[in-house]
């Protein structure tokens, strides 16, 4: 099943991941400083404090460099290196010597991971410009996802603009593997089945629950993974697998009194975790589940 792999494609691969997975952890930050600067001219005074912490990024991008969130010192290109800059200046600003996140290096290397993954595990060979297509999209899917991983999970929000482009991605997605498709009508029936699987079913209990539950976000997000897996059965192992995924973190955090019953959990990361297993791997864990029912 699997093609021959090159190890210099690999590695490529591995430093665009770090560079996307760089790219992805800024953009976290604009986009939130536009979402506060949206929420302050609607009036809302909630946010002030943190909008002029972070105002300094509404510069037009041409002239927007990197600084320091803590100090605000401008960056310089050696302090911009993915994970390099992190790990020589043990995590701290070489300006103020505050601690920088540990989350830019963990979303740097978890995006390069994912590039090298989905191109040893791609299942045809990247040689015809339609399948070397489809695998760009889903990378550049897979940055998107990782910007809305991060944004959901830090502010309970899925911003639009990105959970738009991610359907987008979707679709074309989509048409590419439907002109490809021996068997056109089951290949939409499928297709159906995983928009009604992962973004009908959301949509159910947002309805039902009148938006207390979850958001009308993971219903556009469903919608968008729906469209990039496109197949019903791997739309089922990836809300078995974020539900499965969820209740791992969430049972050991009640037991220990960490979380109540109206604590608010984010689905929108459950929900890319999952995708992000079937993508990889679903057809693998799919067929291995057959294997032991027959
Ligand atoms: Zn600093």
């Amino acid at each position: 099943m699997l093609m021959e792999i090159n190890i210099i494609t690999a590695a490529l691969l591995a430093i665009l991941g770090l560079a996307m997975g760089s790219f992805a952890g800024a953009t976290v930050w604009r986009l939130r400083v536009r979402q506060l600067a949206e929420d302050k001219s609607r009036g809302d005074r909630s946010s002030t404090k943190d909008y002029k912490k972070l105002s300094y990024l509404l510069k037009p991008i041409s002239k927007d460099r990197s600084h320091c969130l803590e100090c605000q010192h401008e960056l310089k290109w050696y302090d911009l290196l993915p994970l390099v800059s992190w790990l020589s200046l043990g995590g701290k600003c070489r300006y103020c010597q505050k601690p920088i996140g540990r989350t830019e290096p963990l979303v740097e290397l978890g995006v390069a991971a994912f590039f090298v993954l989905s191109y040893v595990l791609w299942p045809v060979a990247l040689q015809a410009p339609i399948d070397i297509a489809q695998f760009v999209i889903w990378l550049t899917a897979g940055v998107l996802l990782t910007i809305l991983f991060i944004y959901d999970l830090k502010w309970f929000l899925l911003p639009d603009s990105i959970t738009f482009s991610v359907v987008g991605l979707g679709a074309i997605l989509s048409l590419l593997r439907l002109t490809q498709s021996g068997d056109i009508t089951a290949s939409l029936w499928s297709l159906v089945g995983s928009v009604v699987i992962l973004s009908g079913l959301y949509f159910v209990i947002y309805i039902g629950s009148k938006g207390k539950m979850i958001g009308f976000g993971d219903i556009k997000l469903g919608l968008g993974l729906a469209l990039l897996l496109g197949d019903w059965a791997l739309a089922f192992l990836a809300l078995f697998l974020a539900n499965f995924i969820g209740c791992l973190i969430v049972l050991p955090a009640m037991l220990r009194g960490k979380l109540s019953r109206k604590s608010h959990i984010p689905f929108g990361p459950l929900l890319i975790a999952g995708f992000a297993i079937t993508g990889l791997v679903g057809h693998q864990l799919i067929a291995q589940y057959m294997n032991l029912l027959f």
